[in-house]
């Protein structure tokens, strides 16, 4: 195949389709091109030398695709990177992994993550750390950030991640790609690692949204092995790549433009909100007033959540096990030799607020601002269509930056958590490069089930400008 990783993932299922490169050549291309790049970024955990291609026809048939290391694939190393988990093998496909399967997709390898996808940075991987595809001394974003700098160094065309507070989209922005969250209960749960189980969602991560849009008419879809998959008509999310933004409102918070952001990322936004206008957006100032409660409402659901979740790794049922001469010994060898030390500050957080003592006073308490977060977007979506904020408060911090001040990383998810506590889609597409010449994410979050008009805003941006063809220096040369 002619060596051009500038390509995206509907321009190679064209050549497929034309018969100009097979799928075995377009394989081996991009296992080639992992080989050889990805040392310095520490994307991918593990490559697989060959993928079965079904003999399906769909658009995306033969396209290789990155799978986050907290998605099943059957037969496969699933390690969540924790040590707990080193040598575990998963049993059965993910829903989403079946459903890449028989569209035809080439599962080419597992991408980096924070542990159990706790962390913004994805530092904490038993793996080491992923660097960031722009500058290799700043971190590539968490917890998907194997994913993200894989799709950015265009080491693959697309990659799957998953979000509880904004690990698809965060990492997106640092990395400069698309990051898509979708409304809770679009896309199965069933083969996800739970991290926190009514916030969690998978997504795609793609350089453009027309591969977005490909990709989310796989994923999407009701399925009876995740009860709280919500039964929808099949949409086709194609329908919504046109160029034209006439007349949807866009509302913009004053709450996402206060202290803390960063004045690179607030101008950025101020240009996508031109380039909106420009196609014939509305531009509607909005107040989403609980926002402020959003950071310390998701540490307290998503911690209670993982403390709980994380209880089947006992050494007993999953992974790695510590022999000793009694249950309790074995128990606490296992976890305390296994977990990391922010698996062990979630789990401790969590069983805190869900301690018997404590449980009205943090748990109950943080669902009831869980609602009020979520009557706000309810509130704003009665007058507006979406919302556009940044995705995070900066570019991409520096390696080590962040990580001995836990507070201060779980700031960087101040403008993404809410979309998880209310369930909404939400998506980060790049929109611009700050002086050191690291990509701004913007962050586009809409009403539930209404991935379409996200899809149609990001289309019309794409089309309308270049950031998304960028790639980064090191990348950007011929293996
Ligand atoms: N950074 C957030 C956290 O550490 C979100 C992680 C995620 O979305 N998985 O919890």
């Amino acid at each position: 195949m002619k060596d051009n990783f500038s390509l995206f993932g509907y321009e190679i299922a064209e050549k497929i389709k034309t018969a100009e490169v097979t799928k075995s050549e377009v394989f081996s291309w991009f296992k080639q091109r992992v080989e050889k790049l990805d040392k310095p970024l520490n994307s991918f955990v593990s490559l697989f030398d060959s993928a079965d291609i079904s003999e399906q026809k769909s658009l995306f048939s033969g396209l290789p695709i990155a799978i986050k290391d907290n998605i099943c694939i059957k037969g496969k190393k699933i390690t969540c990177a924790s040590k707990i988990l080193s040598n575990h093998i998963a049993a059965y496909d993910a829903t989403v992994i079946s459903r890449l399967k028989t569209a035809g997709l080439a599962i080419i390898g597992t991408t980096n993550m924070d542990e159990f996808a706790f962390g913004s940075s994805t530092e904490n991987s038993c793996y080491g750390l992923t660097k960031n595809p722009w500058n290799i001394n700043c971190v590539a974003g968490g917890s998907s950030g194997g994913s993200t700098a894989a799709v950015a160094a265009r080491l693959v065309p697309f990659a799957l991640g998953s979000d509880t507070g904004g690990s698809i989209r965060q990492p997106a922005s640092f990395c400069g790609v698309v990051g898509f969250k979708p409304t809770y209960g679009r896309v199965s749960r069933f083969g996800l690692v739970a991290f926190g189980s009514s916030l969690d969602q998978i997504g795609p991560i793609t350089t453009n949204f027309i591969d977005s849009a490909n990709l989310l008419n796989i994923i999407c879809g009701f399925d009876p092995f995740d009860s709280t998959s919500v039964k929808t008509i099949d949409e086709d999310f194609t329908d919504s790549l046109i160029e034209d933004c006439k007349n949807i409102k866009i509302g913009v918070p004053k709450e996402y433009f206060q202290e803390g952001l960063s004045p690179v990322c607030r101008e950025a936004i101020s240009a996508v909100i031109e380039t909106f206008k420009a196609k014939g957006a509305i531009i509607v100032d909005i107040s989403l007033p609980y926002t402020s409660y959003a950071v310390a409402t998701y540490y307290i659901v998503a911690s209670s959540e993982a403390s709980s979740n994380l209880q089947r790794f006992d050494g007993v049922k999953y992974g790695a096990r510590c022999e000793a001469s009694t249950v309790e010994d074995m128990y606490s060898l296992t976890r305390g030799n296994n977990f990391g030390s922010e698996a062990k500050r979630r789990i401790f957080l969590g069983t805190y607020s869900l301690s018997s003592g404590y449980y009205d006073a943090y748990y109950v308490r943080a669902l009831k601002v869980r609602r009020l977060i979520k009557n706000d977007f309810d509130k704003a979506f009665r007058e507006v269509d979406v919302i556009l904020t940044p995705t995070a408060p900066s570019t991409a911090f520096r390696v080590g930056e962040k990580i001995s001040d836990p507070l201060s990383m779980y700031l960087s998810d101040v403008y993404t958590i809410s979309a998880n506590l209310a369930g909404l889609p939400a998506v980060s597409f790049p929109c611009g490069f700050d002086k050191d010449n690291l990509p701004i994410g913007a962050q586009l979050i809409g009403k539930e089930f209404d991935e379409k008009s996200l899809i149609r805003l990001g289309y019309s941006y794409q089309q309308n400008t270049d950031f998304h063809k960028k790639i980064p220096k090191l990348f950007g040369a011929k293996v």
